[in-house]
């Protein structure tokens, strides 16, 4: 080929931005377009990692690095689908590599779900790290609250709802969000999960971590606290596993202090039903036993909690995209090594998928580095008998997007933004304070 390849990247979520970082170190002359319908990059990294993980937060370093680099260009403020769709990038681009993510919350089926005062878990997590497009307030009423759910972001809300807001001001949390906070009259925050501690999903550190809040005392209600025979198999094999059932197994049996608020861990109590008429008034579960081969059976015994406020977190789910094969039982696009399928299930030619939206929401930042050089091994080998792109002039797709009014923000935009941020956090003695407005991020980068 004569000139670059050209590849379009969209989502610019840490597996669309390894991805890119993959493609630049390959031997092949390279430039890639990473468009993001947000203003701001990192997906996940900054709009679900939680606040109070700087250093989790601190991998946007080496992801900037990657947009630094001279072979991409970085274009916020675009959507796919609504801004640009998979004809326009088949004509300006070589290849395309879908990286969306996830950012719906699943489903639970039970009655009384969608009660107000019933949230997703994936919403309230939008809400606390400052993503422009939900509602600026959350209704931060409930005394005692029920998390549903025992992986990592159910830890995480939980954690956040229990912390006070003077205990959070030190991370990058936007004013509405400490305000919001400050006012929540909250003690007790209850997190249920319907199996045994040995399958659990969250890590041992994440658990741990909710014990070093001075305002938060952690309650581990020791019912729950059994074992069958494959619990003990997972003990026996898994480092992680006998790490989370040790650290649960201490704090079952120790006193109980007098920090202001209590975060309890319930193990083997199933949600059945989300208790009230108008709004969330309680919340009954069904006591489960372990059968043996680590599953469970409901015992038939019920137990009401007086919770005010629900928040399920059973995980996250992608959204189908235009033009692009979705198999809405599994939440993904599928795929053959990172080679989009279409409905015959022949490979779609130059259209590639990677990360959350590849394999379904499950893993951390890392793993999607893995995934990334899957799909760009696939793209690579591919490169050579692709259909070239008609208009592969890199002006093109500034002038599709300035032709079509899309206020689209370049890597230099975003730098904006993102000094003005750490200006704004210097001032308070904090790294960084976001801004949340989609107008506001935009007028200063473009500004
Ligand atoms: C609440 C929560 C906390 C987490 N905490 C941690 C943690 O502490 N440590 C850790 O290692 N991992 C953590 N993870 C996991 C980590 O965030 C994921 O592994 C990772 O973000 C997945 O990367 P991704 O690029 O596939 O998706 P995402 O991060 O979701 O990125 C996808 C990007 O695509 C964009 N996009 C979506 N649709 C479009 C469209 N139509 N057009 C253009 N752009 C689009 C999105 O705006 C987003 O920027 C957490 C996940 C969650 C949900």
């Amino acid at each position: 080929m004569s000139r670059p390849l050209r590849v379009a990247v969209v989502g610019a979520g840490p597996a669309g931005v390894y991805a890119a970082d993959i493609l630049t170190k390959s031997d092949v002359d390279v430039q890639i377009d990473l468009f993001e319908k947000l203003p701001a990059p990192y997906g996940l990294v900054r709009y679900g990692v939680a606040p109070d993980h700087p250093r989790i937060k601190g991998i946007v370093g080496a992801l900037q690095k990657v947009l630094d680099k001279p072979q991409v260009r970085f274009f916020g403020n675009v959507e796919y689908g609504v801004d640009v769709k998979l004809d326009d990038l088949r004509q300006l681009y070589d290849a395309v590599v879908f990286s969306t993510g996830a950012s719906a919350d699943r489903s639970l089926d039970i009655p009384g779900i969608d009660l107000p005062g019933s949230y997703g878990a994936a919403d309230f997590v939008s809400w606390y790290d400052g993503h422009p497009d939900v509602p600026r307030t959350w209704p931060l009423t409930a005394t005692s609250v029920a998390v549903l759910g025992v992986g990592n972001v159910a830890l995480d809300v939980a954690r956040i709802l229990a912390k006070t807001a003077d205990e959070l001001l030190v991370t990058e949390i936007p004013s509405n969000v400490y305000e919001g906070l400050a006012s929540s009259p909250v003690t007790d925050v209850h997190v249920f999960g319907r199996r045994g501690p040995a399958q659990a999903k969250f890590t041992p550190l994440e658990l741990r971590e909710l014990d070093h809040s001075p305002n938060v005392e952690v309650i581990v209600h020791a019912e729950g606290i059994e074992f069958d025979e494959a619990s003990m198999a997972a003990i026996r094999s898994n480092k992680q596993v006998e790490m989370i059932v040790k650290t649960l197994q201490e704090w079952a049996i120790r006193d109980v202090g007098n920090r202001p608020r209590r975060l309890h861990l319930h193990f083997l109590e199933a949600p059945v039903e989300v208790l009230g008429s108008d709004r969330v008034e309680g919340l009954r579960t069904e006591t489960q036993e372990l059968t043996g081969d680590g599953s469970v059976r409901g015992t038939g015994v019920f137990t009401d909690w007086d919770v005010q406020a629900v928040y399920r977190a059973v995980g996250y789910l992608s959204t189908h995209l235009t033009d692009i094969p979705f198999d809405h039982v599994s939440g993904t696009i599928p795929h053959r090594a990172g080679r989009v399928l279409d409905l015959d299930e022949v490979p779609m030619p130059g259209v590639y998928v990677t990360g959350w939206i590849k394999r379904g929401p499950i893993g951390l930042i890392g793993h999607t580095k893995g995934d990334a050089l899957e799909t760009v091994t696939s793209l690579l080998e591919d490169a050579a008998s692709l259909p070239r792109a008609t208009s592969a002039s890199p002006d093109a797709i500034v002038q599709f997007l300035e032709q079509r009014g899309v206020p689209f923000v370049t890597n230099e935009g975003w730098r904006k933004l993102d000094l003005h941020e750490m200006a704004l956090g210097a001032a308070e003695g904090r790294e960084r304070v976001k801004v949340v407005s989609r107008e506001e991020m935009t007028a200063i980068s473009n500004g």
